[in-house]
């Protein structure tokens, strides 16, 4: 093989993972080719966070994480922690802020975000073909890869051609056919961060409320792994959106029914009704929920939940009345019909299964000049800059690995 196509390394796919890997690599020296698939690097770096790139949370942390082996993370995340990201960051100035909750956005766009990188591997001399397309790749040692562009040798591959969400921005299922061909099993993939559409009698309210939001707490009572989440909750023409049910869409399971606290602010609802019930039995119901809710958001659920309500004072409400009140602000049961799936979801839960694959190095068992990063594995993080951050840790992780056993040049 012409030594021109022989590398130290070669990383496929531009995303977030494999530009954080093959930057690290450049560094030192290593001679890194990436091959990516579509005509432009980083397309999910630039459309994430609304344009602004969330890169990172400061309190990303293993629980933010999802995976059969909720372990596995540990190691990347703490030896690449958001602290080392925001050094670099700073390190070319880019402005951000925390908007909440510890998620970093970009001031300006995600654009400064994917030109750090790509600077960075412009800096470590970093080859990216960009609209290559793998026609054959021997994953015997070393790795030849066949592209429409030409044929390369590698010591070692890096897979990190991440999941299958928004197929249109480089969304594929590449990684884990080349799992499945290595005979590392892949877990039951699904879209995750992503809006519940809902087919029943709700689908209209919440399509004449499109576009409005209300602060909620949403939990899933038959699974005890799913955390409980307080944040907005935004009706859409097919659901519900917003980070509180992006959050949750990650541990519904098809069938399962949510639990939806309409009220998060009071602890006691029953209490809180009962209590203005005595001061003014002569106000509506719709007067108190106007106290909390936009007026176009009361309207609605008085129209089609409770109809009957709608002109009745307190004290004209019956006690069954006031009880299903209570339960149903506190504790609505609400039973998605399905998600919006790959097209709109952030990201894909499961992946490939972190048992074939070392936690400290990425790299698989029994073959260990190959690696996986980033979202193909079995790990996904939280809404809030936790999928960036474990890509980048993965990415960093790997390459570290791939430092400590090769000689740069
Ligand atoms: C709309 C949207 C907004 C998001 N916002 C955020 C956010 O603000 N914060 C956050 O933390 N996460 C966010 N995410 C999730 C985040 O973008 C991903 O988790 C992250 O990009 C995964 O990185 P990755 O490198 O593993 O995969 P990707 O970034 O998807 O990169 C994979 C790359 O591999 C390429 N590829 C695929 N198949 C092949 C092949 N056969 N050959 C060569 N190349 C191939 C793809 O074209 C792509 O460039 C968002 C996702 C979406 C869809």
């Amino acid at each position: 093989m012409n030594q021109d196509r022989h590398y130290d390394v070669i990383v496929l796919g531009a995303g977030a993972a494999g530009l954080m890997c093959a930057l690290t690599l450049g560094q030192v020296g290593l001679r890194v080719l990436v091959l990516e698939k579509s005509n432009k690097p980083g397309k999910k770096i630039l459309m994430s966070g609304g344009g602004r790139c969330n890169f990172t949370n400061i309190h990303s942390a293993p629980d933010n994480f999802i995976s059969a082996n909720p372990h596995f993370c540990k190691s990347a995340l703490s030896r690449f922690t958001p602290w080392h990201f925001i050094e670099m960051v700073n390190r070319y100035n880019i402005p951000y802020h925390e908007k909440e909750l510890g998620q970093l956005f970009c001031d300006r766009s995600s654009k400064d975000i994917l030109n750090m990188l790509l600077d960075e591997c412009a800096d470590g001399q970093i080859t990216i073909q960009m609209s290559s397309e793998i026609l054959e790749l021997s994953t015997k040692e070393p790795v030849v890869i066949r592209t429409n562009h030409g044929t390369y040798q590698a010591d070692r591959l890096v897979v990190a051609t991440g999941g299958l969400s928004i197929p249109k921005m480089g969304g594929s299922g590449f990684g884990y056919d080349m799992a499945e061909q290595l005979d590392l099993s892949v877990r039951p993939k699904r879209a995750g961060l992503v809006p519940l559409v809902f087919t029943d009698i709700h689908k209209a309210m919440f399509a004449a409320l499109s576009g409005t939001s209300i602060e909620v707490e949403v939990s899933l009572p038959q699974n005890t792994q799913a955390p409980n989440f307080r944040h907005q909750m935004l009706f859409t023409h097919r659901g519900l959106s917003g980070p509180c049910m992006l959050q949750i869409s990650s541990y519904w399971g098809s069938g399962e029914v949510l639990r939806v606290n309409l009220l998060p602010e009071i602890d006691d609802v029953f209490a809180a009704l009962s209590d203005f019930k005595e001061k003014a039995p002569q106000k509506s119901f719709s007067h108190w929920l106007s106290q909390h809710w936009p007026a176009k958001v009361v309207q609605m659920f008085l129209e089609h939940l409770w109809p009957d309500l709608k002109q009745k004072t307190f004290q004209e409400l019956s006690s069954s009345e006031f009880q299903e009140l209570a339960e149903k602000l506190s504790a609505w049961q609400l039973k998605p019909s399905g998600t919006e799936g790959y097209r709109t979801a952030e990201v894909t839960l499961g992946g490939v299964d972190t048992k074939h694959l070392s936690s400290k190095t990425m790299a698989v068992k029994d073959l260990p000049y190959i690696y996986f990063i980033g979202e193909v594995v079995d790990v996904t993080g939280h809404l809030g800059g936790h999928n960036f951050q474990w890509a980048w840790a993965s990415g960093y992780a790997a390459a570290q690995d791939i430092i400590s056993v090769s000689k740069p040049a």
